[in-house]
């Protein structure tokens, strides 16, 4: 039995993409794990033939993956400025105050509540990590621990009321369960209140050849056309839409219930489905093309850091993001490739990356081995990564992006 769309519940029968096995892509090591078995799960990737969601079966269950995250969203610099100025426009949008209620589903470090906060906006966080949801709480952001769902949306609105903003960043691709969730939105919107959600755009994802953003915490990859078909059947109406260059191509969704007449829809809409039907997103055939943009990258870097290695060059990595698990493990690019990777995250120094055992540093060793090529695995904040490590260039240090295509920059 072929599995179902978990959208609309159709055989899934076609493959967008197989990168083969892989362990999740948070399960960083301790040297003391290193000679232990270790889990991999498929990576096959489907879209479904009737409403286009591409996704990933639930092979793992989200209580493993999300409740002891290592991820904390306020290591990266470009990503606290990215929360403070929508912080900014949307509370001078929806003209937020004392009154109103801000409510962020997987509000994980607090890094984005805490600019809610500061304004005197009342604001609550939806968090299933429990060590994140700590450093939130330290922050001043209440936070609520938990998944979301419908349910827990009834629970919320009954002991802390409804809300006049909902929020939701890079979530909604790491629900298994896509019904249960919009549906929870629903519920707890006034019905004056508005929900963003930002998420990677498929789009992007296929003409970007972002393939390594695959894995296991993200089920769905979602088409402007499909989140609305979804929203739409839980009485939520998307009635604006931005594209972000956050992960390489967001968008942010504007949704309100679907008879608040204070939210008409804006010409972004309209130009938006346009601009996905024009590329073909609403016909299989346009999804068949990706695994060879995929296979050529493969190809393109093992090329080059064999190369490099015969020449006697010496390659660090840099940053050891769920991105850069998934292509080192597909590439089966392992330490005699890539010596060490760096992070800033200090809960990751002294560990490996998962599968592929590289071990992680912090940035200093960089300074003080002086590779000649530092790999950037976290290639969408590569402009942020090559200012900070402009250094490199004092001996001649290259830079390497894998994607979209394998490139060096001096
Ligand atoms: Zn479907």
């Amino acid at each position: 039995m072929p599995p179902r769309c978990r959208f609309c519940g159709s055989p899934l029968s076609h493959t967008f993409v197989d990168l083969g096995m892989s362990p999740l892509c948070e399960s960083f090591l301790s040297a003391d794990q290193l000679d232990r078995v270790e889990s991999f799960y498929p990576l096959t990737v489907r879209v479904c033939d009737a409403c286009f969601l591409v996704q990933l079966s639930e092979y793992v269950r989200p209580d493993e993956i999300f409740t002891d995250y290592a991820y904390f969203s306020s290591f990266s610099t470009s990503w606290l400025d990215h929360a403070r100025r929508y912080t900014d426009m949307i509370a001078e949008r929806l003209r937020l105050g004392p009154e109103s209620r801000v409510v962020e589903i997987a509000s994980n470090d607090g890094y984005l509540l805490q600019y809610f906060v500061k304004k005197g906006i009342p604001a609550f966080g939806v968090e299933p990590a429990s060590n994140v949801a700590s450093a939130a709480e330290e922050r001043g952001v209440p936070t609520w621990i938990g998944f979301f769902g419908a349910e827990s949306a009834e629970e919320l609105a009954r002991t802390r009321g409804r809300a006049d903003l909902m929020i939701g960043n890079n979530v909604l691709a790491q629900v298994p369960d896509v019904n249960d969730f919009v549906e929870g939105y629903r519920i707890l919107l006034k019905p004056s209140g508005v929900a963003t959600l930002e998420f990677p755009h498929v789009l992007r994802l296929m003409e970007g050849n972002q393939f390594d953003t695959i894995y296991h915490e993200h089920f769905s990859y979602f088409s402007f056309l499909t989140a609305e078909a979804i929203f739409a059947k839980h009485g939520l109406r998307l009635f604006d839409v931005e594209e972000l260059p956050t992960h390489g191509g967001s968008l942010r969704i504007y949704a309100c219930q679907r008879d608040n007449v204070g939210s008409p829809d804006t010409h972004r809409v309209a130009a938006m489905r346009a601009l996905e039907q024009k590329s073909g997103l609403d016909r299989i055939d346009r999804y068949s093309s990706f695994p060879e943009q995929v296979h050529r990258v493969k190809r393109d870097l093992l090329k080059f850091l064999i190369a490099a290695r015969e020449a006697g060059k010496a390659v660090a990595g840099y940053g050891a993001p769920g991105k850069g698990n998934t292509l080192l493990n597909y590439c089966g690019i392992r330490t005699d490739l890539i010596s060490y990777t760096v992070d800033r995250n200090p809960h990751k120094h002294g560990m490996f990356l998962p599968g592929t055992h590289i071990p992680i540093f912090p940035p200093e060793r960089i300074r003080q081995t002086r590779p000649d090529y530092v790999f950037i695995l976290p290639w969408n904040l590569k402009d942020e990564i090559m200012e900070q490590l402009a250094y490199i260039r004092e001996w001649g240090g290259r830079f390497l992006v894998p994607i979209p295509e394998v490139r060096e920059y001096a």
